[in-house]
């Protein structure tokens, strides 16, 4: 990224620049950035560092201020944790108009001080530790090149409406997302959402894929279950009155040729009953559970029977749960590519097994590209994502668990 050899020398102040670096942080993080603001001045005195406590000017809106900063500073630094993301990056997305252009050209360093969600807008940056060892050279490092020497950097470059594998777009909740267990979950499909648009703008494409995933049929489980448990009731009182009958009785009555003597070859059965009925009642209690997960992975097929449709759009859908559909962008060229490279130019089968690569797999894939998380690591860099697992890496780890 840059080179080590010697220490660069403080970037000149263009006409237009205040300070060189902006530092924004909450205040709960107050102690820690007035410590690394003490560090960096003692360290390089002409190093001009512009923070909100000491530099915005009073009577001025946060926003206001925060904007002249930004635009007055070479870099921003933006220390990451919870209470940023809560309090300063609230305001930034919030006012994110007023932001973008005065943040388009300039270079932005996030610094990971407390774990935490990373900004939508920020995820595709590298960020620096703020625990590693040698944070401090790696900042100054930062800090002391001129923008333009980091422009192939990826700790920099604010890119607001800028499209990359994994981005997620949306999370869309059902319809009837407080419905029952038993119905799988149904998505409005009427118009395509706003921030789909960028990616997939026809509605009657959208509609046709939604369409899909609403598809499943109702299912009639819950009929069944209530049978089920009326029978189970029955059965309970039956079993109940007719041991109970039939001790009361047979101390009463009990001698040879009796009626209940006679009925003494069906006791057996009847303690059958008694004993399997406890083994029916776990399996009412589970039905409503196995019942959701067969409707989960129901949907999950739909969705990647949709994602043929959204594929083609540079969009996957991901569905996790029966009420929620997460949609990312996700470019799958390159990895269909390789598909047809791997089975053959124009052959059937690679448009079958490609096919049936993301009706099986690309939900999952998709959801582990929203959340950020993929269940496996993987060093192979070879992908088609640039700092993440692509979708043939994906099915090629799926396929060697499979097996
Ligand atoms: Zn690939």
């Amino acid at each position: 990224m840059m080179s080590c050899d010697a220490m660069p020398s403080i970037p000149t102040l263009r006409k237009d620049d205040k300070y060189h670096v902006f530092i924004s942080y909450s205040t709960v993080d107050s102690i820690w950035v007035s410590r690394l603001i003490h560090k960096l001045e003692e360290t390089f005195p002409d190093l001009k560092i512009c923070f909100h406590e000491r530099d915005f000017v009073p009577g001025k809106t946060v926003i206001d201020n925060m904007v002249e900063c930004i635009q007055g500073s070479q870099k921003t630094v933006m220390v990451l944790s919870p209470d940023f993301v809560r309090s300063r990056w609230c305001l930034f997305e919030a006012n994110l108009s007023m932001f973008q252009d005065c943040m388009l050209q300039k270079v932005i360093v996030p610094i990971m001080l407390k774990p935490c969600p990373i900004p939508l807008h920020l995820s595709h940056l590298t960020y620096l530790e703020a625990d590693d060892e040698q944070f401090f050279d790696k900042l100054t490092q930062v800090l002391l090149s001129n923008n333009s020497q980091l422009a192939h950097s990826s700790l920099i470059h604010y890119q607001p409406s800028f499209l990359y594998n994994g981005k997620s777009l949306l999370t869309l909740p059902a319809l009837n997302e407080n419905g029952g267990n038993w119905q799988p979950g149904a998505f409005a499909s009427d118009f395509v959402p706003d921030s789909l648009r960028v990616v997939l703008d026809d509605s009657r494409i959208y509609k046709e894929a939604i369409e899909i995933i609403n598809g499943i049929p109702s299912s009639n489980s819950l009929l069944r279950f209530t049978v089920c448990q009326v029978f189970f009731c029955l059965l309970l009182v039956v079993v109940f009155i007719y041991n109970s009958g039939y001790i009361i009785a047979s101390i009463a009555t009990f001698s040879e040729g009796s009626v209940y003597f006679n009925m003494l070859p069906f006791l057996p059965i009847v303690m059958v009953g008694v004993l399997l009925m406890p083994i029916l009642c776990i399996k009412i209690v589970c039905w409503k559970f196995c019942q959701a997960k067969l409707v989960t992975r129901e949907m999950v097929k739909k969705t990647g029977q949709a994602n043929l449709i959204f594929s083609k759009n540079s969009v996957l859908a991901g569905c996790s749960s029966r009420t929620q559909l997460y949609f990312v962008y996700a470019s799958l060229h390159q990895c269909m590519e390789t598909f047809y490279i791997t089975f053959g130019h124009s052959s059937v089968l690679a448009t079958n097994m490609w096919e049936k690569a993301i009706i099986t797999y690309s939900s999952e894939y998709a959801c582990c590209l929203a959340r950020k998380h993929f269940p496996f690591n993987f060093t192979d860099s070879s992908g088609h994502v640039e700092n993440g697992i692509c979708f043939c890496q994906f099915v090629a780890h799926q396929l060697r668990m499979e097996k």
